[in-house]
């Protein structure tokens, strides 16, 4: 195989450069893919600015591929050169421990991320295992696909993880990225559906995704009229909030869960988990077989994030969108290294 072209970070705070590099012999496991389309995640900005502490320079990110498949290694299952498919935050994982064997690969110890110690999306060409290569369902628009694949997986999975009913009623924290696709998801779900959101101007969109109902989340007495009255609360954003407040939005049994990395501690009354029977969670992206599982749900419904495009030449234009807070609701950037 040839050189693959990509944008890469040489450290924090710096504008990603084209790089050039050998992704050296195929494994036989490995797929790889010709990318068409690249969503853009705040993780990658994380990543670019080492926020984490993991980091390996160069870095190539992107880490919501969709493309075409142009080369398989020889152990390479159940996938056909020219499909379809999508690769989200993980590209490999051990196959061995107790998790991948369970059918749980996201939480295997030694999962790879595609954007750490191994090169992203924002590039002509992308590998991965084969397990984490999810093919894309018919009917689903590869164009705005990409957000799926981890934005929208986040939010998809506790659904399905914690048996959410079609009874239930379910609060969504924070409507971005990946929050406007929580209220998509948990509306073709069956849930009653309320958005919390600081932001007033994000509620009439946020009833065209799917909202029944919209609070803000900055305002206590409309958040004490909510007392006793969730199943689950999906927090997507990452600033501290008023937990406490939170937690007396839930009815007994209620789970608040945490997908938004919240930097700061997060201070929790141990009686109002006490008394209610309360529970506090987080979960980080998804299985493979869960993301084609929210891939096939994707197309019936007809569930697509909203979406701007950029040509990837214009990344670093792109980031600066998504870092100013202006993504409406997320962003996917065309490959055009050609
Ligand atoms: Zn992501
Ligand atoms: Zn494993």
């Amino acid at each position: 195989m040839t050189q693959i072209q990509a944008w890469a970070g040489h450290g924090p705070k710096q504008k990603l450069e084209r790089y050039t590099y050998d992704p050296g012999p195929l494994g036989a496991e490995e797929v790889e893919i010709a990318v068409d389309y690249c969503g853009l995640c705040h993780s990658d900005l994380s990543i670019i600015n080492d926020e984490w502490r993991m980091t390996k320079y160069p870095v190539v990110p992107g880490h919501e591929v969709v493309g075409s498949i142009i080369a398989m290694g020889k152990q390479v299952k159940g996938l056909k050169i020219g499909q379809k498919v999508g690769v989200g935050w993980n590209a490999d994982s051990c196959m061995h421990c107790h998790e991948c064997i369970g059918g749980n690969h996201n939480l295997c110890l030694t999962a790879q991320p595609t954007i750490v110690g191994h090169r992203g999306g924002f590039a002509e060409r992308v590998r991965a295992h084969w397990v984490w290569t999810i093919p894309l369902p018919d009917g689903l628009d590869i164009a705005s696909a990409g957000p799926l694949l981890c934005g929208g997986i986040t939010v998809f999975s506790p659904l399905l993880t914690f048996n959410l009913k079609p009874t239930h009623h379910i609060g969504i924290v924070g409507i971005g990225g990946l929050g406007h696709m929580g209220l998509k998801f948990a509306r073709a779900w069956g849930c009653e559906v309320t958005a919390f959101t600081s932001n007033a101007s994000k509620a009439d969109e946020a009833r065209n995704f799917g909202a029944h109902h919209v609070v803000s989340s900055r305002d206590q007495s409309a958040l004490r009229k909510m007392a006793n009255s969730l199943d689950m609360l999906i927090v997507t954003v990452n600033l501290p909030m008023d937990w406490a407040g939170l937690l007396r939005t839930l009815k007994p049994n209620g789970r608040l869960h945490v997908v938004g990395a919240v930097v700061e501690p997060m201070p929790i009354p141990a009686i109002d988990l006490i008394f209610g029977q309360k529970s506090v969670s987080g979960s980080p992206t998804g299985s493979p077989v869960t993301l084609a599982t929210m891939l096939e749900f994707a197309a019936r419904h007809h569930i697509a994030p909203q979406v701007e495009h950029f040509p990837m030449s214009r990344i670093n234009e792109a980031l600066e969108h998504l870092e100013a807070g202006k993504a409406r609701y997320r962003v996917v950037l065309e490959a055009d290294f050609n």
